[in-house]
């Protein structure tokens, strides 16, 4: 007979999204001819750069000939790649990262969701509140949780960020072995100060813990005084995995490419308390599930780094953040209080009202949608999450009706 992973069992549906979209379809079959603008779910909407669109086209050719055609490349990455992000990533901020230290991959998503494969299953595990839903339904299917119980799994620690800290947690009372961050934040869009990331990487060098930083949003900071990667904190590169992607970055959404660092010097500790480097662990595992992102998608996100790769990916940002601007500068003159969108693409809106309700009134007032803070957690309810995709106009337009809708309420 062949059984379940119980673990399974113990998942909520992924409701967010499809109750979502089931609203916004009964909205429009009542109102046909509404143009329903959408500032809910955060996928770019941009054409890829021109850089990378050449270096693409060219690679494709390569595949075409007998002479350049490549087939497996090496899982990690290709070694153009890899000493590009090293570079221009890394050591441009001072941070000491080796391009061997580098795994290229077809997405943050992936990473974050598989790099917990490595710990044990009775390591205590820290999540934000509320969350990027990855970390927490991938150590669910694992088994690292009990049940689900008044909107939260037993067995995880929950890092609340909230009005009252400004939407940084606090380091845990309790001690746990597994933290995951994410900086520039989303479901929040708040950034973190290099004074507030440090005291993280110290409780994690004190209590031999391990942190996963999820930096897929680096590229909206503007603030250069803000951390661009965990590792220009001093001590990190033995305590803290990155992730990072190109989705956000330079438009690869649908084209896939990302990559995580582990530090040579990250360790990992046995039952027996010894210590292990944890970089071959993940290279094992990445060699032995992943075969490589495909040639040509490298040779773009390669190009992302070019002197014209690097001007084309600030404008796409750029273009991004002056929506996120008008987001959170029309909402707050509206009377909301709201974080982010000044270096991140998502603006977080307390609503004074419960996220569903907020969510409706605006569908069905102002013919707009964004993400009910309730989905990413329990300190979500009372939130929304307005993301900056989409064209200046239609975010324009949004706010325009969004800002008649709340006035006549
Ligand atoms: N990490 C965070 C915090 C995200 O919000 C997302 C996508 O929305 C990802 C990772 C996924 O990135 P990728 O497209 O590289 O899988």
């Amino acid at each position: 007979m062949i059984r379940l992973n119980e673990n399974y069992l113990k998942l909520q549906a992924s409701y967010l999204f499809s109750e979502i979209a089931k609203r916004v379809n009964t909205y429009q079959a009542e109102h046909p001819d509404q143009k329903i603008i959408r500032l809910g779910i955060g996928d770019v909407t941009r054409a890829l750069p021109n850089a990378c669109i050449e270096a693409f086209h060219k690679a494709v050719d390569e595949m075409a000939n007998d002479t350049t055609f490549r087939g497996y490349g090496p899982e990690q990455g290709y070694a153009f790649l890899r000493e590009k992000v090293a570079e221009h990533d890394y050591r441009a901020r001072n941070a000491e990262i080796s391009p061997d230290e580098i795994f290229i991959s077809d997405g943050a998503k992936c990473d974050t969701g598989n790099f917990q494969e490595l710990f044990a299953l009775d390591v205590r595990i820290a999540v934000p509140d509320p969350v990027y839903p990855v970390y927490v339904d991938t150590n669910v299917m694992a088994g690292r949780t009990a049940a689900w119980k008044d909107g939260r799994y037993e067995g995880l620690v929950y890092l609340e960020s909230t009005a009252a800290n400004d939407y940084v947690p606090e380091l845990p009372k309790e001690k746990v072995d597994l933290i995951y961050l994410c900086f520039p934040n989303n479901p929040t869009g708040r950034t973190i100060t290099k004074a507030q990331l440090r005291p993280w990487v110290e409780y994690a060098r004190e209590n031999k813990a391990l942190i996963l930083y999820d930096a897929a949003y680096v590229e909206f900071i503007r603030d250069d005084s803000l951390p661009q990667s965990i590792y220009e904190i001093d001590g990190a590169q033995e305590v803290a995995v990155e992730f990072r992607s190109f989705s956000k970055t330079a438009g690869f959404t649908g084209t896939r490419c990302a990559y995580t660092v582990v530090p040579k010097r990250c360790k990992i500790y046995d039952s027996q308390g010894n210590a292990h480097a944890l970089h071959p662990f993940w290279d094992r595992r990445h060699s032995t599930k992943f075969n490589g992102v495909s040639y040509p998608v490298q040779r773009a996100a390669e190009a992302a780094y070019s002197p014209e790769g690097k001007q084309q990916v600030r404008e796409l940002s750029d273009y991004y953040l002056k929506n996120a601007a008008l987001i959170r500068e029309t909402i707050s003159k509206i009377g909301f209080s709201c974080v982010g969108g000044d270096h991140a693409p998502y603006v977080w809106v307390k609503t004074n009202t419960d996220s569903w309700q907020f969510f409706d009134v605006l569908l069905q007032r102002a013919g707009v949608v964004c993400t009910p803070g309730a989905g990413f957690g329990k300190c979500g309810e009372g939130y929304v999450r307005f993301s900056a995709f989409n064209s200046h106009d239609n975010v324009a337009k949004a706010l325009q009706q969004v800002t008649e809708a709340l006035k006549n309420l």
